[in-house]
């Protein structure tokens, strides 16, 4: 069961972080409906791989290296893709970074950093894509947000940033609807990635060894697992094809939403055991 392979057929992509974790699963979905891709990144060594997945699927893919933070890197990037590939029809601004510090020790470097990644990043390559969408009147953004429903103790940089893409989000969709853009968010759960790993590395601080949390964050977020209604780890792909739903079609009169894929996480279990009844999947 899937999508129609012609969901997004002659569509040109761009995913910011496209080459690890989900943002190389959205790449990977989007590429499997058709459309081609750009993914683009600081590190060729995440890029150059994750292209040449994603070109067993049948899909062209470009590699741009740059960084979100950069103004003209961003508008750099448009532009490659509309040489590559004549168009872009959209963005998914998925590159982001952060680290675990108590607010009370954030220095200014470290909230400076992770709010030009996350916010000014994805306003920057928004803004960037924009005149090609409005001149195509069509184009679809997608923002990936996290902690968008409490408040996200050691991560004050990244929950600001992303509380600032949610309405951005909002506000992009009311002014660009009327030229064809649309833009929605995606909240994901706990996927494991290489940078929740690293996110959860217990008791860690800037300056601790930089482990990536080991088997110990594996066996956290394994354990997180069943901390959802539906009673699964979600995976990039889980990611992916909610990104490629809010950019097809079947989802043109969607604008300025915030979608949870998330197993249904954030609405906790009421401590029932994962093997009750009521917790284990239909049909098990
Ligand atoms: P990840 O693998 O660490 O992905 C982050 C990506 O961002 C990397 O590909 C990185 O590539 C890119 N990036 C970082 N700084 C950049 C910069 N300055 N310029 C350009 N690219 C940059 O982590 P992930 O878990 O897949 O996270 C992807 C997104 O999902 C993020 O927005 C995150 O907040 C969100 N999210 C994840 C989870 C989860 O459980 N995994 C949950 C909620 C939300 P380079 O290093 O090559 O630049």
């Amino acid at each position: 069961m899937g999508f129609d392979p012609s969901t997004l057929e002659g569509q040109v992509a761009i995913v910011t972080g496209g080459g690890t974790g989900i943002g190389r699963g959205i790449a990977l979905e989007m590429a499997r409906v058709g459309a081609k891709i750009v993914i683009a990144s600081r590190s060729v060594e995440h890029l150059e791989p994750a292209a040449k997945e994603i070109r067993q699927t049948g899909a062209p893919c470009k590699v741009v290296q740059m960084d979100v933070r950069d103004w003209d890197a961003c508008h750099r990037m448009a532009q490659e893709a509309v040489n590559a590939f004549g168009r872009v029809d959209i963005l998914v601004n998925n590159a982001a970074g952060n680290f675990r510090v108590p607010a009370e020790e954030l220095t200014q470097n470290g909230w400076q950093s992770v709010i030009g990644i996350d916010l000014n990043g994805t306003w920057n390559c928004s803004r960037a894509v924009f005149p090609v969408m409005k001149q195509q009147q069509h184009g679809n953004i997608v923002n990936i947000l996290a902690f968008t429903d409490r408040g996200a103790p050691s991560m004050v940089h990244a929950a600001s940033a992303k509380g600032g893409i949610l309405t951005m989000t909002m506000t992009l969709a009311a002014e660009w609807g009327p030229y064809g853009i649309r833009v929605n968010a995606i909240t994901p759960g706990r996927v494991p990635t290489l940078g929740t790993q690293r996110n959860l590395r217990l008791g860690l601080r800037r300056g601790e060894e930089d482990d990536l949390g080991g088997e110990e964050g594996v066996a956290q977020m394994q354990g997180t697992a069943d901390d959802s209604p539906v009673g699964r780890t979600g995976s990039p792909a889980d990611i992916g094809n909610a990104a490629v739903f809010l950019c097809s079609d079947l989802a043109s009169w969607i604008t300025g939403v915030h979608l949870h894929v998330d197993g249904g996480r954030r609405l906790g279990t009421g401590g029932l055991p994962a093997d009750t009844p009521l917790r284990r999947p239909a049909g098990s």
